[in-house]
């Protein structure tokens, strides 16, 4: 009898079959610790001294608890309840830590990294602290929420209560914010990430705002960029048409590349080739975003930064080319083409079990190198005679697990970190295992040189990273922060060509005039044109303003 009559008290305070106290403590656990690192970082940036930041900081922080119930109150009901809890302290939690651990904030862009991410690179990100939070900021307060006795109320007087509990809430939320209002107005002034940064809300926000740009990706057929592009003349021998190799490299930052200045010597390989008067590298090229999901579509797009708009269904660069006749085939070490290789033949390396070179689903980039020929001979012959592009996507330098990228015979600077919690490790070791994947990129792009090298007919070679990476420079780490936000460290890439004799002579290219013209800024905006114009392929969207060697080309 007395739990009926606890129940029905309960019911008459509070309808919807649950007292109000754990809406509220919800809610400030969601505003306060699951929100640590906005707090820190909003006390970080408050001007002034004394008593007022903290005043203003705990303002704010009941605003948001405030919100935060207002959102409890209405949605936490019947069947919702429970479930609903646990998104929301998983919501809080994870991003918390990783904001903490790498320095990121969650964003669209974020959010469609984690959604493009395979799960070889999840796992490189589940760590044993990951473990601590989920199970203390999870599945803990999610047992507690869990067990609340559910009961049946009238749902009439429910709403009407609720309805003035979450009013109440946003008024008192309001109240709060206009008392702050100046201090919120300056703060914002100084730093836009923040606002990246307030859990759950960034991660809903940026989840609704991925999914309605996927959506209108889905809707629309692809749209071909030029279907007049004249087909180009076969030549009698395959070994006398142009070859390409195009390597997108993978997190590549052009900061660690010793051709760009570097101290140590990451690229001897290169630098080799240059010297020799065969290489010319781009020593200030910037990249289209700061992660795969963005960069790789727009580096095959004609359209440059400003203007590509991921939400168009688009042919690309390689649709291009193989309308004019050649041969495009894209092998991939990576999580896959983003869409830019669906017309193409592909060969994903991560089903491959090459002894000494992969392991588990896994494999280093030297793979791309033992695939090429094989792969290359498995290409339509007619279409070899015209010219053949060749696409490998590298696994590079791709965080956080810099050390597994390299085989054991390539680690040249040690020690490294072994860790997956780059903030457990001394900057020095995260920069050792960094700069290892550095010098095995050049050792995989040397030994594609010189492959390419026993061949007759023209042959080059062009390599660019998708985007940069930050080592803990200003607390960040890893990469894909929004790109106006963005540090030079994740936008300023690498990119390098290698032409043959042949090549260099069927361009008529001044390579004098080449080495002049690459010390001037470029971007994946060029890579487009470049490459057309270097196949030869006449396209009425090719803009020869966009082709890095259209004003080296003598006649
Ligand atoms: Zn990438």
């Amino acid at each position: 009898m007395t739990r009926v009559t606890d129940d029905n008290e309960r019911n008459a305070k509070w309808p919807g079959g649950q007292r109000w106290e754990p809406l509220v403590a919800l809610a400030l656990w969601m505003a306060l610790v699951g929100n640590v690192p906005l707090w820190a970082a909003v006390l970080q940036r408050m001007e002034g001294g004394g008593w007022r930041p903290w005043l203003v900081t705990a303002a704010w922080m009941g605003a948001l608890a405030a919100v935060n119930l207002a959102v409890l109150a209405l949605l936490a009901v019947g069947p919702l309840r429970r479930p609903l809890g646990l998104v929301l302290l998983a919501l809080v939690a994870v991003p918390s830590y990783f904001m903490l651990a790498y320095g990121i904030v969650i964003d669209s862009s974020m959010v469609a990294n984690v959604f493009n991410t395979d799960a070889r690179e999840a796992a490189d990100l589940v760590t044993p602290a990951l473990l601590v939070v989920a199970v203390l900021g999870v599945a803990l307060p999610g047992w507690l929420w869990w067990r609340l006795p559910v009961a049946p109320a009238p749902w009439r007087r429910a709403l009407g209560q609720r309805g003035g509990m979450a009013m109440g809430a946003l008024a008192l939320a309001a109240l709060l914010l206009w008392l702050t209002f100046q201090d919120l107005a300056a703060l914002m002034r100084t730093d836009r990430t923040l606002r990246y940064m307030i859990n759950p809300y960034n991660s809903l926000y940026a989840t609704l705002r991925h999914g309605l740009g996927r959506h209108a990706l889905a809707a629309g057929p692809v749209q071909p960029l030029d279907d007049q592009v004249p087909v180009l003349p076969a030549h009698a021998r395959e070994d006398d048409a142009p070859l390409l190799v195009l390597v997108v490299g993978e997190t590549a930052r052009a900061a660690n590349v010793s051709l760009g200045g570097y101290a140590r010597d990451t690229t001897p390989r290169l630098a080799a080739l240059q010297r020799a008067g065969e290489l010319v590298y781009f020593a200030d090229t910037t990249s289209c975003g700061t992660n795969t999901q963005t960069s790789v579509p727009c580096m095959f797009a004609p359209d440059g930064r400003q203007r590509y708009d991921p939400a168009r269904a688009q042919e690309n660069l390689l649709d291009v080319v193989q309308r004019a006749g050649l041969a495009v085939t894209w092998l991939d070490n990576q999580s896959g083409c983003k869409g830019v290789c669906a017309r193409v033949p592909t060969l994903a390396t991560d089903r491959l079990q090459v002894p000494g070179l992969c392991s588990g689903d896994e494999c280093h980039d030297e793979v791309l190198l033992r695939e090429l020929p094989g792969t290359l001979q498995t290409l339509d012959a007619q279409r070899r005679r015209v010219g053949t592009l060749a696409v490998l996507h590298m696994m590079g330098s791709h965080g956080p697990a810099y050390h597994k990228r390299t085989p054991a015979a390539f680690k040249r600077f040690e020690p490294e970190c072994t860790s997956a919690q780059l903030q457990t490790c001394p900057r020095e070791h995260i920069v050792n295992a960094y700069d290892n994947t550095i010098a095995y990129t050049d050792h995989v792009l040397g030994e594609l040189v010189a492959w390419l090298a026993q061949r007759h007919g023209p042959a080059a070679l062009l390599y660019v990273s998708d985007h940069g990476e930050s080592l803990g420079e200003g607390g960040l780490y890893l990469h894909g922060m929004p790109y106006a936000l963005a540090p030079r460290e994740q936008t300023h890439v690498p990119m390098a060509l290698w032409l043959n004799g042949t090549m260099r002579q069927r361009l008529q290219l001044d390579m004098a005039c080449l080495q002049r013209r690459a010390a001037e800024p470029a971007s994946h905006d060029h890579l487009f044109h470049t490459v057309a114009g270097l196949l030869g392929v006449r396209t009425r969207v090719y803009d020869a303003e966009r082709d890095l060697l259209r004003t080296c080309r003598r006649g």
